[in-house]
């Protein structure tokens, strides 16, 4: 498939206060990125909490601006935030948040508020509006008599619901979601996953899918990007990932998952959680590695292509190592 979106090196810093006498921390939130999102495909970007994804998902929407590396769309470079070429380009990039409540406006009816792109962007008259937005409730599973409720009045699911027939409005051709469905009543995060996975299939936009959460990931990927402090450590096809995990993180999180009939344990990892304001030296994850040698706390790895589609950044991940099994 085409490229949509390509980011190449980004690097992302910023200067947090800490305390009561605002002692300033530099934090480095992400720290030389590449990827690439193709049309129509998903990308599932996975990581724990402060590993730099949502940081990651605001810069390739261009609502952030990197401090260094590129990002290009649909082979353009991104203009800066709140430009007259940025606003034009929103149309085509929509996103989805954690929370639904805060991303919609309690004085508005759901009606009004899935119409705004569209008087935004200048799409259609009155009546053509009308019709797109029945359409569009309908196309995320409420009726379109919901569409005279205000948020308050719909439940979580309802919400993101809403959340989603706006941001489907304009058609776009890439769509973030960052924790889409972590908010919600565990009950329902399995519809909201589906309703996703179908809606994507059926408009065809290209998914940038943002989750602590490897099973959500997968489930909705085509590729699966695996972060730890501002890094990709392994990328590839999310079944593949899971059943030959080539870096120690990856096969950490996999091993968290439970899974029936195998009988390997769970590898507990030691040490702190990654925390950006104090990035190890060499490879990021060498505190918490289990298998980490010398060469480890000196040298970063590089994120080097593995057979089979794979990247991986671990100085004991041997592409050629894996040149058979692939
Ligand atoms: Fe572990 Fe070293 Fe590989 Fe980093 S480079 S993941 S510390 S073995
Ligand atoms: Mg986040």
């Amino acid at each position: 498939a085409a490229t949509l979106l390509e980011a190449r090196d980004l690097v992302r810093r910023y200067v947090m206060r800490r305390g009561l006498l605002g002692r300033s921390v530099p934090v480095t939130a992400v720290a030389g990125l590449s990827l690439t999102l193709h049309r129509g495909r998903t990308l599932g970007l996975v990581g724990e909490s402060g590993c730099g994804k949502s940081t990651t998902g605001r810069m390739v929407l261009g609502l952030e601006m990197p401090d260094a590396g590129s990002v290009a769309f649909e082979g353009r470079p991104m203009p800066p935030p709140g430009t007259a070429a940025w606003r034009a380009l929103r149309a085509r990039m929509q996103m989805v948040f954690q929370d639904p409540l805060g991303a919609l406006d309690r004085r508005m009816t759901v009606a009004a508020q899935v119409a705004e792109p569209l008087d935004i962007h200048g799409v259609g008259g009155a009546a053509e509006r009308a019709d797109r937005v029945e359409a569009l409730l309908r196309n995320v599973g409420l009726r379109p008599d919901q569409g005279a409720r205000y948020p308050h009045e719909l439940s979580g699911g309802q919400r993101q619901r809403v959340v989603l027939a706006r941001a489907l409005a304009t058609s776009p051709a890439m769509l973030v979601c960052d924790e889409p469905i972590s908010a919600l009543d565990v009950s329902i995060q399995a519809q909201v996953m589906n309703l996703l996975v179908e809606l994507q299939a059926e408009h065809g936009m290209a998914l940038l899918f943002i989750s602590h959460d490897l099973r959500a990931v997968r489930q909705v990927s085509e590729r699966v990007a695996v972060m730890y402090l501002g890094t990709i450590v392994e990328e590839g096809e999310p079944d593949a990932l899971l059943r030959d995990a080539r870096h120690p993180y990856t096969q950490a999180l996999v091993s968290a998952i439970p899974h029936p009939g195998r009988s390997d344990g769970r590898i507990v990892l030691q040490g702190d959680p990654p925390n950006p304001a104090a990035r190890p030296s060499g490879c990021p994850f060498h505190p918490r590695c289990p298998v980490a040698v010398a060469r480890c706390a000196q040298e970063a790895p590089v994120l080097r292509d593995h057979p089979g589609g794979r990247r991986v950044a671990c100085h004991l991940a041997d592409p050629a190592a894996f040149a058979e099994a692939a």
